[in-house]
């Protein structure tokens, strides 16, 4: 790592049940993005989704109740994005459904179904205005973390109670009937983005 004292300076995560994560977080002050002390935001931002093997952390779960995120878009590298004050423009009415989790919620995993197109802008991590549209589960995943922004958990978009279920029963799914819990839930896919170089023996969160 190349700043070993970083991790000393990793916050620790906020989990399910904390107040704070379930509120709207502020707009970033655009001038505020230059600077040393925000700056050193994003980079643990970064840490924080390498050293937990997730595809995506927002400020909010850091305890950082500002509007960004940080997360792994493929387009081929898998290398690490950053929206500042994030907006859905416009959000398809076709739902796709995948199983996810989120670094908040630990050992829990839930079926969410999601619009599978979107359009989405921002800013990047020098400030400069970004625009992108996004398909099936990189719509989903950039949902989940932009949820985080305005204090919601994916348990809160669970549809059925049933959707929900731990990790473990999760990785033992094979052994469910054929419809539990849902018809389709059990052939539906974790969303998940291999890293290109995964860090050593992490399974990837969101
Ligand atoms: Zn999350």
């Amino acid at each position: 790592m190349a700043d070993p004292k970083a991790n000393e300076r990793m916050p620790p995560l906020e989990t399910l049940g904390d107040p704070r994560l379930a509120r709207p977080s502020a707009p970033v002050d655009l001038a505020e993005i230059p600077s040393a002390a925000f700056q050193e935001r994003l980079s643990l931002l970064r840490l924080a989704l390498e050293v937990h093997g997730a595809n995506g952390v927002a400020a909010p779960q850091l305890g950082w109740f500002q509007r960004h995120f940080v997360m792994r878009d493929p387009g081929g590298s898998g290398a690490l994005v950053h929206w500042v004050n994030p907006e859905i423009v416009t959000a398809g009415e076709e739902l796709v459904w995948y199983w996810e989790g989120c670094l908040s919620v630990p050992g829990y995993k839930a079926y969410v179904g999601r619009s599978t197109a979107i359009a989405v802008r921002g800013y990047d991590e020098r400030g400069e205005p970004v625009g992108r549209e996004f398909t099936d589960w990189e719509a989903h995943l950039f949902q989940h973390e932009f949820d985080h922004l305005d204090g919601i958990l994916f348990p809160y978009r669970v549809v059925d109670p049933r959707h929900m279920v731990t990790a473990e029963a999760l990785e033992r799914r094979e052994e469910w009937p054929p419809d539990w819990p849902t018809p389709g839930a059990r052939e539906a896919p974790i969303r998940q983005i291999r890293p290109a170089d995964p860090p050593g023996g992490l399974t990837p969160k969101d």
